[in-house]
C-alpha cells in the first residue's frame, strides 16, 4: 500500500517481474479486480476510479454484458480472414452511424486514439488531393493540445516536454491558441474575445497559405492547462466559418470526450457546428478492448464511394471482438441511460463541489457532464504550480491512492513551465454509471487527500 512518507520516486522504481516491462514505472497498489466505479488491489483495498483510467472508463468496471459478448464472439470467430467479411465490423459501425451527428455515416475503426488522430490526417490529405487541391498537406492544431503518441499525432500535440527527443523527426505545422478564458483582456466581453481567439487560426492559415492546409484539428473541449474549459458557441461558429472559407477541414478529436464523457454523445453538440471527420477512443469501447474510429461526412467520404481507395489499413483494424465489445458499449450506454446520467450527475458534482474548491490550492472545478477538471494550483493567489523538486504532484497521488481515490497522472502539471504560471489539471471524470452518493464520497475523499497534502507541503 502506497505510503506518504516514503520518497516518491523510488515508490515507482520498477523492481522484480516489473523490470522486465521496457520503460515502465509502477505504483505500489497491484490492480487485482475492478467492479463498478471501484478497483481493488491484491491487499483488498478499494479505490475509487475517479478519472475512469485515462479518461476513458465510461461503463461500470466488471459489466457481464461485455464478458457474455466476448465468449459468444469468440465461440464463433476472433479473426476474419481479410478475404472475408466482417459482421461484427458492419455492425459497429452501423451503431455508430445511430449516435453520431446525422451527416457522419461512415467510420473507419482502427485500435486506438493516435491511430484514428494518424488515419483522420490521413484522410483529409487524400481527400483534398482526390478533389483536384494536391497542394493541401498541412494540419494546424492547438498549442498545449495533446492528441497521442505516435510521430505524426505528437506533431501536432502542443506540449514540448512530449515531443523533446523526438522534436526533429516531427513535422513543423502551425499551432495556434485554443480559447481561453483566461487570456482574455479584463475589459473585453466574452463574445469579442471568443472572435479574437478564432480570428488567430485564420490568421494562421494565410501565413501558411490556404492553398498548403489541409486541416484544422482540435478537441472540442479545452486541453492542456484549459483542460475542461468549454469555449462559448461563437468561437466554434466562427471556427467553421473560417475552414469553410479556407477550404480547410475541421477535424474534431473526441478522444476522450466522445461516448457520453460531457453529456452528450459527443462534445461537439454542445457547439451547435457540424466537423467533417470525427477521431474516435477511449470510450468507444470504455476500454473493454483497444478500439478507436474516424467518422467522416457524406461530403467527405463521396469521393470514396466513387471507387477510389482509402491508402490504409492495419491487421488489428475492425477486429471482431474489439468490434463485438464496441456495439455492446453502445446498447449498454443507451440502455443504462449512461449519456443523461453523466449531464444530470456532472451537474450535481459541479453545484456540491464548494469543499473542495475552497482550498487554497484549488482554483476552479470547471467542465461537463462527468469531464470535470480541477485545476490545482500552488495557491489561489499566486497561481502556478510547486517545483519540480517539491514532488508535488506525485505526493498528491500518493495521499489519494492512501484515501482510496485513483486520478491519472497528468503529463502536464509540474512538468508545464512556469512561464503559463498555470496547474495542474485534475482529473474528476469516472465511469458514467456514478451516483450522487458516490460522487458525495469521492468528493469527500479529494476533501481529506487535499488538507492532507497542504499540510504536508506547507501551504
Ligand atoms: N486524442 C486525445 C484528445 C487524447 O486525449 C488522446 C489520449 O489521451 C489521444 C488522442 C490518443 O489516444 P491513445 O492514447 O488511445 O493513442
Amino acid at each position: 500500500m502506497a505510503t506518504v512518507t516514503k520518497e516518491v520516486p523510488d515508490a515507482r522504481a520498477p523492481e522484480g517481474i516489473w523490470s522486465t516491462i521496457f520503460s515502465y514505472h509502477p505504483f505500489e497498489p497491484v490492480l487485482a479486480r475492478a467492479e463498478g466505479i471501484y478497483l481493488y488491489d491484491e491487499d483488498g483495498k478499494e479505490y475509487i476510479d475517479a478519472s475512469g483510467g485515462p479518461i476513458a472508463v465510461n461503463l461500470a468496471h466488471g459489466d457481464p454484458r461485455i464478458a457474455e459478448t466476448v465468449a459468444k464472439q469468440m465461440e464463433k470467430y476472433s479473426y476474419c480472414h481479410p478475404v472475408l467479411s466482417n459482421r461484427p465490423r458492419a455492425e459497429l459501425c452501423e451503431k455508430l452511424a445511430e449516435v453520431m451527428p446525422p451527416h457522419m455515416n461512415a467510420t473507419y475503426l482502427v485500435s486506438g486514439g493516435s491511430e484514428a488522430v494518424e488515419t483522420a490526417m490521413k484522410i483529409a490529405r487524400q481527400y483534398h488531393v482526390m478533389k483536384g487541391n494536391t497542394g493541401k498537406y498541412k494540419i494546424i492544431s492547438n498549442h498545449d493540445s495533446y492528441h497521442g503518441m505516435t510521430l505524426s499525432a505528437l506533431a501536432v500535440s502542443g506540449n514540448p516536454a512530449t515531443q523533446r527527443y523526438f522534436e526533429p523527426m516531427l513535422q513543423n505545422w502551425p499551432k495556434v491558441h485554443q480559447y481561453s478564458p483566461f487570456r482574455k483582456p479584463g475589459d473585453m466581453d466574452q463574445k469579442a474575445w471568443a472572435l479574437e481567439c478564432a480570428a488567430e487560426l485564420e490568421e494562421a492559415i494565410h501565413y501558411a497559405g490556404p492553398q498548403t492546409v489541409a486541416a484544422y484539428l482540435a478537441t472540442p473541449v479545452g486541453a492542456g492547462s484549459d483542460y475542461g474549459v468549454v469555449a462559448p458557441p461563437e468561437y466554434w461558429q466562427a471556427v467553421r466559418e473560417i475552414c469553410d472559407r479556407n477550404d480547410v477541414l475541421l477535424i474534431d478529436d473526441e478522444v476522450v470526450t466522445g461516448f457520453g464523457r460531457t453529456g452528450k454523445w459527443f462534445a461537439i453538440e454542445h457547439h451547435g457546428i457540424k466537423a467533417d471527420i470525427m477521431i474516435m477512443g477511449k470510450g468507444i469501447s470504455s476500454l473493454y478492448a483497444p478500439l478507436g474510429a474516424v467518422a467522416v461526412s457524406d461530403e467527405i467520404n463521396e469521393p470514396f464511394t466513387q471507387g477510389a481507395h482509402f491508402v490504409h489499413g492495419f491487421t488489428n483494424g475492425g477486429h471482431p471482438v474489439a468490434c463485438a465489445i464496441g456495439s455492446t458499449v453502445l446498447d449498454i450506454i443507451k440502455e443504462d441511460g449512461l449519456v443523461e446520467n453523466a449531464a444530470k450527475v456532472g451537474d450535481y458534482l459541479q453545484a456540491n463541489c464548494a469543499r473542495v474548491t475552497d482550498h487554497t490550492t484549488v482554483r476552479e472545478i470547471r467542465g461537463a457532464g462527468l469531464l470535470r477538471v480541477a485545476e490545482i494550483v500552488k495557491s489561489k493567489e499566486t497561481l502556478g504550480f510547486f517545483d519540480p523538486d517539491a514532488h508535488a504532484e506525485h505526493k498528491l497521488q500518493a495521499i489519494a491512492l492512501k484515501n482510496g481515490l485513483a486520478f491519472y497522472a497528468t503529463l502536464y502539471g509540474s512538468r508545464r513551465g512556469p512561464a503559463l504560471n498555470r496547474g495542474l489539471p485534475l482529473f474528476i471524470a469516472p465511469p458514467l454509471c456514478i451516483t450522487r452518493e458516490q460522487v458525495d464520497d469521492l468528493l469527500d475523499r479529494l476533501d481529506q487527500t487535499l488538507t492532507e497534502w497542504e499540510k504536508e507541503l506547507g501551504v
